[in-house]
C-alpha cells in the first residue's frame, strides 16, 4: 500500500501528477481527442497509444527505400538483413531475458503455432495440455488444432483449470496442485502470463518450478504481460514464450509479435521445428545451399525476412520504455491501478452491483481492472464511452478498464471516476 491515502479529488490527482517522475511520457504519445480535450483512453491493453516519434523512424527506412532500393539490405546505417537486432537488447529487458532467448518475428498466433511444433511433443498416455480455463480465443484454437494435428480429441487433451465456485480467477495453490495431480499425463503447460479477461497476472515464477520438477514444459502468452509487468523468463527458467507488440508495447495495430525460448534449450535444439531461410547460418544464407544450420538461440526459430517497417515502429516504442524504465513503469502501474480500484469502489461500494473481478493484491495483476457489472453494463459503458471515455467491453457482462503509465494521469482516473459515478446513477440507483 502506499504511504499515504487515496482521495476522490481533483487536487489530490494533480499533486499525484506533478510527483509521477513519468510524467512528462504522456507528451510523447498521440492521444484520440474529443471536441474539447483528450479522450480518457484507457485501453492500452488493447491497442497502445503512437508514440510521437514513430513517423520519424518510418521515414528513415521510407527514405532508404526512396534511395537506395535493394541495396537497402547491405547499405546505409542499419541495414536491413539486420534489423531484428536492434530489438533484442530492449525486448530481453523487459522479458528478462539474453539477447539470445529472444527474437522479434510474425505475430502471435503464428509463433504460438511454430513453438508447439517444437515444444508439444505429446505420446500416447502423455499427450494433455493443461491450460486455464477461458483462455483468450485464438489460443484455444490454437491448442485444440495442435491436439487434433497430432490425432488427438481437443476435449481430452486439453486439461482445463477453472476457478473454484464463486470466484473469478485462479488460486496459485489450486494451480500448483492441478500441476501435481496430473503431471503423469500432461505433455505441456500453456497458460496466459496475465489473463486477458480477469487481468490476472499469474505466478509465473511458481507455475515453472512446478513444471520443472515434473519434467513438463511450460510456455506463456505474454500478451498482455509484456510491457505491463516486469518478468524474468530466464530466470524463471521458462521454456518459452510469444507476445505481441501492440498492446501495452504501443507499436502499432498488428505489428510483429516475437519468441522467447530458453538457451538450455535454443543453444543446441535438435527436435522438430519448422524452419525458412532467415533461421539458417548467416554466412551460408545466401549461397542458397539446401543445408540448414539453425542460427543458435531464438533466431533458429526464424522463417522470413525481417519486416522492416513494422520493426520501426516497434524500435520507436522500445527506445521509450528503456528511457522510462520498467522499474519506473512497474511503481506508477501499482499506483495507478491502486487509485483506479479506489476510485470505482468510491463511485459504488455495492458488490452486488459492481465487482472488480481481477485481483486487489498488487503482485496479481498489472495495469487492468475488469468490472463485472451485474446490472444495465452495456449501457454504462456506452454512456462512459458518450462521455469521452475509452475502455472496452467483453460479453457477457465485463469492462475492462487499463491505466497505462506511460501516458495516463492520475487525473484521468479522476474524470473517469467521475463519468463512472454519473453513469451509474443514470442507469441504476
Ligand atoms: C491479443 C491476443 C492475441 C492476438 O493474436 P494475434 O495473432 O496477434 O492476432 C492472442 N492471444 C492472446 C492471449 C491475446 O491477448
Amino acid at each position: 500500500m502506499p504511504p499515504f491515502q487515496y482521495r476522490a479529488t481533483l487536487s489530490f490527482a494533480k499533486q499525484m501528477d506533478e510527483a509521477d517522475p513519468l510524467r512528462e511520457f504522456r507528451s510523447k504519445f498521440l492521444l484520440p481527442k474529443t471536441n474539447s480535450g483528450d479522450k480518457i483512453y484507457l485501453c492500452g491493453n488493447s491497442l497502445g497509444l503512437q508514440p510521437t516519434t514513430v513517423s520519424s523512424y518510418l521515414s528513415k527506412e521510407l527514405e532508404k527505400w526512396e534511395t537506395l532500393g535493394v541495396e537497402g539490405h547491405f547499405k546505409g546505417e542499419n541495414p536491413w538483413v539486420f534489423a531484428r537486432k536492434t530489438s533484442k537488447p530492449a525486448l530481453a529487458i523487459l522479458l528478462g531475458a539474453k539477447e539470445s532467448e529472444v527474437t522479434p518475428m510474425n505475430s502471435l498466433s503464428t509463433n504460438l503455432h511454430l513453438l508447439l511444433v517444437s515444444f508439444y511433443r505429446p505420446r500416447p498416455g502423455k499427450y494433455k495440455i493443461l491450460a486455464e480455463a477461458g483462455a483468450f480465443p485464438s489460443d484455444q484454437f490454437i491448442l485444440a488444432s495442435q491436439a487434433k494435428f497430432h490425432g488427438y480429441d481437443p476435449n481430452e487433451a486439453i486439461l482445463e483449470i477453472k476457478p473454484r465456485e464463486g470466484e473469478h480467477t485462479l488460486r496459485t495453490n489450486d494451480i500448483i496442485t492441478k500441476i501435481e495431480q496430473h503431471a503423469h499425463e500432461l505433455a505441456m503447460i500453456m497458460m496466459a502470463g496475465v489473463q486477458y479477461y480477469t487481468g490476472q497476472w499469474f505466478d509465473m515464477e511458481k507455475i515453472s518450478a512446478c513444471a520443472k520438477a515434473h519434467g513438463v514444459p511450460v510456455g506463456f502468452d505474454l500478451a498482455h504481460a509484456i510491457g505491463n509487468v516486469p518478468l524474468q523468463l530466464h530466470q524463471w527458467k521458462v521454456d518459452f514464450a510469444t507476445w505481441c507488440s501492440y498492446k501495452y508495447l504501443n507499436a502499432g495495430p498488428g505489428n510483429v509479435s516475437g519468441v522467447f525460448v530458453h538457451d538450455d534449450h535454443g543453444q543446441h535444439f535438435n527436435g522438430p521445428r519448422f524452419t525458412g531461410w532467415w533461421g539458417t547460418n548467416e554466412k551460408t544464407r545466401f549461397q542458397m545451399q539446401n543445408d540448414f544450420q539453425a542460427l543458435p538461440g531464438a533466431d533458429g526459430w526464424l522463417l522470413s525476412n525481417d519486416n522492416v517497417l513494422g520493426l520501426s515502429a516497434l524500435q520507436a516504442s522500445l527506445d521509450i520504455f528503456i528511457e522510462a524504465d520498467m522499474g519506473r513503469i512497474r511503481k506508477k502501474s501499482e499506483l495507478l491501478t491502486g487509485y483506479l480500484e479506489f476510485l470505482i469502489r468510491d463511485s459504488c461500494d455495492d458488490p452486488s452491483l459492481i465487482n472488480i473481478i481481477t485481483p486487489s493484491n498488487p503482485k496479481e495483476r498489472g495495469s487492468q481492472l475488469s468490472l463485472f457489472i451485474h446490472k444495465r453494463g452495456k449501457e454504462i459503458f456506452e454512456h462512459m464511452h458518450s462521455e469521452g471515455v475509452v475502455a472496452d467491453w467483453r460479453n457477457p457482462n465485463v469492462i475492462r478498464v487499463a491505466p497505462c503509465p506511460l501516458y495516463n494521469s492520475f487525473t484521468d482516473l479522476y474524470n473517469f471516476g467521475k463519468i463512472i459515478k454519473q453513469s451509474i446513477r443514470k442507469f441504476v440507483e
